[in-house]
Order: structure tokens, then sequence, then C-alpha cells
């Protein structure tokens, strides 16, 4: 057994990291004596886990209203996912038909199957064209009409005139390298302004204070081993997702869902954890995505009988229904041996009937994509694709502030003091169960916006902080020693693996009871065997064992409440579909699952959806058959 020895901590005042900062040395009691670990004390007014889209977003907000803020990523900033991000964000910028905000959140709200809150979703489509405009202003190249306008595609699960006026172009867009502009801009502005950014640290756990409110993070320096405390009045949680939970997935290596593990880990919900999206396009083998883009830009899917099936599954939208939709389709086509490939089990998608104009101009990095990883030429043959683990519809549960909320009491929006999250680690809920394409890159530059500018309305910059407790982060140092001394039989890579082929096969596209209660069994016994952990490098410095084994125990957490929570649902909503329960429940159902990490175990609540909304510059939708 180890513990923790309280209060031994010594001040070393020297060589501290930045301004400001106190360096401390801390030790922990084990059966290996009493290792020395280095912790440095920093103060700031905002402190943002993350340099994606949306953690640089709310990091320019925060300094631009005078907040001194730090930017804390594992990565360094244009290396974050959004990096990856193709096909465009959504704005009703009206730039090629007329367009309204009020169609673009019936469209949203259509896409979720009525979970989303259509307060927030009221929020993020009204500011949509703001936020693009304000991209354009940072510099973004956005790919453009013959008159100069900003250039608009078409993409799935978008209309006109609240699903009556046929197909919307509204995802704004430079070619299919969206996310790649829309980083890189954003990372040139957070340099225009004073955040301070700590790359290559890795946040472990929040610093939470007994009254239930946020003080911070603390993190790892990965460079040399030592520890940092960020003590903020502000704390803003912009992780990203987890799609690596899953065997096959668009995701980097590096969507380990940790800011929501940090959640899970303080005590908070992680709500609509069940909805993971399949985006229907992966390149089959591979997992790389092709953009929906492609779609949108004329793109066909066809089975091995050379039809073009989705014309039977949706016949008004075809190929750009919505994405669980074709996801679905696209399974069954399978199931029934219309699949292509001697094992018939993909699909084709067919751009070679497109201009091959317009494949170069609009679509370069796709055509690249399938070259190296199909071998295929776009222009000349079809590229094999399958549905792929894509999106996050969970997440840390949010109003649309941005403020972290859960139940307390008889209140289901209790707001967490000083907690914040935005982008794919949170859930405003924007996307409810089934997020649309282009919607991803408009919430995080939305809600990474919301954040601050919450913040500068609650908040001044330089206001007086609470010191941290004495034990602050403590549990968390003595859970690092043990980890990085774990000396058990399994090696991190293979209880990884065994996690990602279960969730895999049983919270799948097509789910049952079976299946998920066998998964629910099988999650549990990896989470067991964590415990058997064996690491072999036990170094502080640059220990990728050590950092890969903690993302593991991070995406355990996310991939159990996942899980359960699919377990539970007994009806088919937006990503979760049910073979056993096939049809959407709203009179028992229409609620938000809220899971929480207790003892290693789940334990699950629910929350109303929100069906209001903000004013009355719009009336909420109420539920209808969700048919394309
Ligand atoms: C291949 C692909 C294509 C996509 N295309 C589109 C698209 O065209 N349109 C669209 O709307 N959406 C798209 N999406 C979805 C969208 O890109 C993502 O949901 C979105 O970019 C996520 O942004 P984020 O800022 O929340 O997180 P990310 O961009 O994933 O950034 C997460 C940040 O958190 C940091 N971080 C994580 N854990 C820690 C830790 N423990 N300590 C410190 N830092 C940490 C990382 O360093 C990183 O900076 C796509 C997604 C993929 C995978």
């Amino acid at each position: 057994m180890w513990r923790c020895a309280s209060r031994a901590f010594s001040i070393q005042s020297k060589n501290a990291a930045s301004p400001g900062s106190i360096r401390r040395l801390f030790s922990v009691q084990s059966n290996r004596g009493s290792p020395q670990y280095t912790v440095v004390d920093h103060t700031y007014d905002a402190v943002v886990v993350g340099a994606g889209g949306a953690g640089l977003r709310a990091a320019i907000g925060l300094s631009e209203h005078g907040f001194n803020t730090a930017c804390i990523t594992k990565l360094f900033p244009t290396r974050s996912h959004t990096v990856a991000a193709q096909g465009g964000i959504n704005a009703a910028l009206g730039n090629m038909t007329e367009d309204d905000w009020r169609w673009h959140m019936y469209d949203t709200v259509k896409g979720s199957d009525w979970l989303g809150d259509q307060d927030a979703i009221q929020y993020m489509c009204r500011e949509a064209p703001k936020a693009v405009i304000e991209l354009e202003n940072y510099g973004l190249p956005f790919s453009r009409t013959e008159e100069g306008k900003i250039y608009q595609r078409a993409f799935g699960g978008q209309s006109l005139d609240f699903g009556k006026g046929g197909q919307a172009y509204r995802c704004a867009c430079a070619a299919d390298r969206t996310g790649h502009a829309l980083l890189h801009t954003l990372y040139g502005q957070a340099m225009k302004h004073n955040t301070q950014f700590f790359v290559e640290y890795f946040a472990l756990d929040l610093l939470m204070s007994k009254d239930g409110s946020c003080q911070g993070v603390i993190a790892l320096n990965m460079e040399d081993g030592t520890l940092h405390r960020f003590r903020a009045a502000s704390t803003i949680l912009a992780t990203g997702g987890y799609g690596r939970a899953y065997f096959s997935a668009t995701s980097a290596h590096t969507c380990t869902g940790d800011g929501n593990a940090m959640a899970a880990r303080a005590g908070l919900p992680l709500e609509d954890l069940e909805f993971v999206q399949f985006h229907p396009t992966g390149i089959y083998g591979a997992g790389c995505l092709i953009t929906e883009g492609s779609r949108g830009e004329g793109g066909i899917l066809r089975n091995s009988e050379g039809e073009r099936f989705m014309e039977r599954y949706a016949p008004t939208a075809k190929d750009l229904a919505s994405r669980d939709v074709v996801s679905r389709s696209m399974t069954m086509e399978i199931r029934e041996g219309r699949g292509v490939g001697p094992l018939k089990d993909h699909i084709y998608l067919h751009l070679n009937h497109l201009p091959p104009e317009v494949l170069k101009e609009r679509l370069p990095g796709i055509s690249e994509t399938a070259a190296i990883f199909a071998g295929v030429d776009v222009t000349k043959e079809p590229i094999p694709v399958l549905p792929t683990v894509h999106y996050n519809m969970g997440g840390i549960p949010t109003n649309h502030y941005g403020e972290v909320v859960t139940i307390r009491g008889d209140n289901p929006d209790h707001v967490i003091p000083g907690l914040f999250a935005a982008g794919e680690a949170a859930c405003a809920s924007v996307h409810g169960a089934n997020r649309l394409g282009a919607n991803s890159l408009l919430d995080i530059v939305v809600f990474g916006r919301a954040c601050a500018n919450r913040v500068a309305e609650i908040s001044k910059p330089g206001e007086k902080q609470k010191p941290l407790e004495n034990d602050s982060g403590e549990k968390t140092i003595a859970w690092l020693d043990k980890i990085r001394n774990s000396n058990g039989s399994l090696p991190t890579s293979s209880i990884r693996l065994k996690m990602q082929r279960v969730m895999q096969n049983n919270a799948a596209v097509f789910r049952t009871q079976e299946t998920l209660e066998e998964g629910c069994q099988l999650i549990d016994q990896v989470w067991e065997s964590f415990h058997d952990v064996k690491l072999t490098d036990r170094s502080l410095i640059w220990n990728s064992d050590l950092i890969e084994t903690i993302e593991l125990e991070n995406l355990l957490i996310n991939a159990c409440i996942t899980m359960h929570s699919a377990e539970a649902r007994k009806e088919s909503r937006g990503a979760h579909a049910r073979e056993d329960f096939n049809k959407r429940d709203d009179q028992n159902w229409m609620k938000h699952t809220l899971g929480y990490w207790e003892n290693e175990k789940v334990r699950l609540d629910y929350r109303p959806v929100h069906m209001n909304t903000l004013d009355d510059e719009v009336e909420s939708f109420p539920p209808k058959a969700r048919v394309y």
C-alpha cells in the first residue's frame, strides 16, 4: 500500500518557470520509498486546456478582454485534430441562394433527432454568420465564388425553408482543407495577443475546491517531468473528442477524451456519450476520412449492383441525407449481400463522373488521400469506403454560455463555478443525437468565443483568487506515481486493443440488448484488466509509455460510460440505432443521459432537454418524424 504524505511541500523559490510562479518539492510515500516531484505553481485569470479550434478561439477572446490567460496543450497547437477538418463550416450567409439562420436552426434540431437543446442551437445558428465573417476578417483563405463572395457548398442534412425548399448551400469552405486554414488562422491571431502557451504540457486533473468550484488544473510538463498547478478563476476545457476508444476512427491518435475523463474524475457527469457518429465515408481499411463535401460536390454511393441505393432510403436528400441515415443504409446494403470487394464488406463512392477541374479545385486533399491510402485515381475509379467512427456528440454538459452544468438537488442546470467547456469535449447540446456535417467547426468557434464572453461578463481581469487548498493536486500526484510504477503483466497496447475491439463490435452502427449487455460486461472486464497494466519506462522525461497509459485510462472511462449509457437507452434516436427498439420514444427517452464515474463504476442519471428558445426571434420546433 502507498499513501500520500500530506502537506509534504517544501518551497524552493529559485528557478521558477515563469514570472510569478513558485517552485515546490512534493513527496509521495509509496512502497518504493518517498519519490519526490517538483511542483511549480502559477496563477492566471484564466486557463484554457486545449489549443484546437475551441481552445484557441476561447484563448483569443479571453486575451482580447484583458484576462491574463494560459493555454495548456499536449500537442503543438497546429497539430490539434481541428487541422484535419475538410468539408467546411455552416452559416446562413446566403451567398449562393437566399438563406436564414432559422432554417439552419430547424435543420440542426431535426438532425439532432430532437435531443439537442433548442436554446443553444438557436444561439449557435444565429451567431454563425458573424462567426464566419469574423474568421474571414482574421484572414481565413476561404474558397470564393465568381463575384468574390465566400463559396458555400451543399452538405448533408441542410435544407431551405424549414425542409420545404430543397437542398441548401450553406457550408463555407477553404477547398477541402478548411480545418487546416481555420486552425492556422486562429493560431496566428492567438500569437497577436498575450496568451501564454504551455506547449507539450499534459493536463492530468482539475483542481476542485471542497466547495465544488473549479480552481484550475494540474499538468505534467512532458519535456522535463515537472508538475504544474495552474490556479485560475476560470478554467476552460477544450480537449476534443475520444474517437480513439474505437478500433477504426477518422480522429487523430491524440483524441483520447482527456478533458472528459478529468471532469468524470472530479465527480461531474458526462452527457449523452451513447451518441457516437459514424461517418459514412472512411476509406476502407485505413479509416481516413473522405469528406461529405465530396457528395456535396456531386459524389454518389453505389452498391455491388451499381445501384445508387440512397435513392431508396432517402428519396429527397439521397446521398446528402444526414450521416446516421447514410451510415445505416450502407450497413443494410452490406448485410443484405450488396457490398463490394472480394468480401462484399464495403461500398463504392464514385467521384469519377465529376469534371476533373472540380476535383482539382474543390477536392484536392481527398484526391490525394484516396491515391495514398486506397491507391485510387478518383478521376477514373471509385473509392472503397465504410462507415467509420468520426465524432462524439456527447461530452461535458454545458449551457449556451459554455458554463459546465450538473444536477444539484432539483436543479438540472446547476452551474459549476469557475468551469467551462467548449468544442468536441463539450455537450452544449447543439448536436443532440446526431451532428450535421460542418456544424462542429461552427460549434468550436461559437462556443469558444461564448466562454470568453461569459468570463468577461461575470468576472474582471486580475480579480483576487482564493488560495489553493493545501492538499490540492495531491491525489493526482499519487495517482501519477502509481501509474508510472505499474508493474503488472499487460502492456498498455494490448489493453487498448481489447477496448477498441469491444467498442467497435458492441457499440456499433446497429445495436441490440444482447450486444450491449455483452459490451457492458466486456468493457468492465477491460477496465478491471487495467489494474494489471505494465509500464516499462519509469522516467519522467518524454515518457510516451506513461502518457499513453494515462490516455488509455481516460479512454476507458469514456468507453465504459458510452457502453452503459447505450445499454440503458431503450429506443432508437439519431446515431443510437437499436434493432430491438427501432423507434424513437419521446415519451420515455426525450432526455439527456448523465453518466457518472463513481468508485470505478458507471452510474446513470438523466436531465431534461431544453425545448425552449432564447427569445421570440424564433419558435421552438416540436418533435416530428425525421425523414430525408
Ligand atoms: C478527419 C476529420 C474531419 C473533420 N471535418 C470536419 C468538417 O469539415 N467540418 C466540421 O464542422 N467538423 C469536422 N470534423 C470535426 C471537427 O473537426 C472536430 O470536432 C473539431 O475540430 C474539434 O475541435 P476541438 O477544438 O474541440 O478539439 P481538437 O481540435 O481535437 O483539439 C484538442 C486540443 O486539446 C489538447 N488536449 C487534449 N488533451 C489534453 C491534455 N490532457 N492536456 C493538454 N492538452 C490536451 C490537444 O493538444 C489539442 O490542442 C472533422 C473531424 C475529423 C476527425
